[in-house]
């Protein structure tokens, strides 16, 4: 019984999760990489959803998923909305605790926890700023990107000590818009 029930529990998870992720106009190859459901069952989800709900059909994504780490740091706009999504995964626990060492494996595999967690950030960005210019797909990316550290990381404002997201290789300082255009 105790089997049967965690393995309900955890096949409850991952529909939950890829709900979610549904609702935020997740591509297929994403949700199937963070819950492990198989195409068609997505697919099925997709439909039992909107048939469901009477929503509006989410338009499904199209096209290439994003690929280039310089978006993030592209505009001050972007880098602010970056840094913006970087605290709330921080605040909201998305972040593993500490660097995973290196196992081996092609992806250490992130939870449920996680994902969850990356969907309230996503949440409360919305929420805050109005004309968001970056998808869910974006925030994917850039929490993976910062996971691997090969391209963007997380740094502190060196005027305020703010968390920001930059490219591994830049040589400035770090500064926030704020304390960049105080030393201007
Ligand atoms: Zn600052």
């Amino acid at each position: 019984m105790r089997i049967s029930d965690d393995r309900y529990s955890r096949d409850r998870l991952r529909l939950d999760l890829a709900l979610r992720f549904i609702q935020h106009e997740a591509r297929t190859r994403t949700i199937r990489s963070w819950t492990g459901l198989t195409e068609d069952r997505i697919r099925k989800l997709y439909r039992s959803y909107f048939d469901r709900t009477g929503a509006a059909a989410v338009p499904r994504p199209r096209g290439r998923s994003p690929q280039q780490a310089s978006f993030f740091t592209r505009s001050p706009r972007l880098k602010q909305e970056a840094a913006l999504l970087a605290s709330l995964c921080s605040l909201l626990g998305a972040f593993p605790p500490r660097r995973l060492p290196r196992t081996g494996l092609a992806h250490p595999g992130f939870g449920f926890a996680q994902g969850l967690a990356l969907c309230e950030a996503y949440e409360a960005y919305r929420m805050l700023i109005s004309a968001a210019h970056i998808s869910f797909e974006h925030l994917i990316y850039l929490f993976s990107a910062l996971n691997r550290g090969d391209e963007l990381r997380l740094a502190n404002c060196a005027g305020c000590g703010a968390l920001l997201v930059v490219e591994r290789m830049a040589l400035r300082e770090p500064r926030c818009l704020q304390c960049g255009s105080l030393d201007e």
